[in-house]
């Protein structure tokens, strides 16, 4: 994968991308933003108007005190009044993992451990706290992530490959954002086998008994 040559047509939400540059998110949702932010042209520009208008509000209630009310009144003049930021330059990249991801590794695909998930899926779970779970999948092609609901959020990053669903086609660098309204059945497309890096923040709900069953011991 080249990164200078991908097209993204799947990005993060404002409302991630705020809570990112607020810091709320769990580190394993972080690490997820981090690493489509570094690869996204597009969502690097708006996590930056984000940051500035973040900081500007911060010197501005430091001079005086603001009320719940002007402070929505605060951030739109604020907002209104930034200039459009250039998109801050890509991060350098030297393999398939961008450096946040990188990072968590120790490395690049080939540092990573991989364990058995079934149906020919390996994953690797990356160690974060515990309130949300991070971790690389490694789908052949033509194979299912079994039917599964979500009782929260996951997102889903493309590295390698793409995969389809009830909802769309996801290739490198798309990301999908899945909360509990979604039930779906990713298949990994001909071609290159599909890496995805996948945070969750609730136990998904599978369908069959099966996956079920094995649920606690592969923690999906
Ligand atoms: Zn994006
Ligand atoms: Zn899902």
């Amino acid at each position: 994968m080249k990164a200078t040559t991908m097209t993204i047509r799947h990005h993060l939400t404002n409302r991630l991308l705020m809570a990112y540059a607020a810091g709320n998110l769990p580190e394993a949702f972080n690490l997820v933003v981090a690493t489509h932010v570094s690869l996204c042209d597009e969502c690097r520009a708006r996590l930056a108007s984000f940051e500035a208008v973040g900081g500007a509000v911060l010197e501005e209630s430091e001079s005086a005190p603001l009320s719940a009310d002007s402070f929505a009144a605060t951030l739109a003049r604020i907002g209104a009044a930034l200039p459009e930021p250039p998109p801050p330059p890509r991060p350098a990249q030297r393999g398939l993992f961008p450096a946040p991801l990188a990072d968590y590794v120790g490395g690049d695909l080939d540092a990573v451990k991989w364990r058995r998930a079934g149906s020919g899926v390996d994953q690797a779970i990356l160690p974060t706290e515990k309130s949300a779970t991070v971790r690389l999948l490694r789908i052949p092609p033509g194979v299912a992530v079994p039917d599964h609901g979500h009782r929260g959020l996951e997102l889903t990053q493309v590295l390698q490959g793409a995969f389809r669903d009830e909802v769309a086609r996801f290739g490198p660098g798309d990301i999908e954002v899945a909360d509990e309204s979604v039930q779906h059945t990713p298949v990994a497309e001909e071609g290159d086998i599909c890496i995805c890096l996948a945070a969750t923040d609730a136990p998904l709900r599978f369908r069959a008994l099966m996956p079920r069953l094995a649920q606690p011991f592969l923690r999906i």
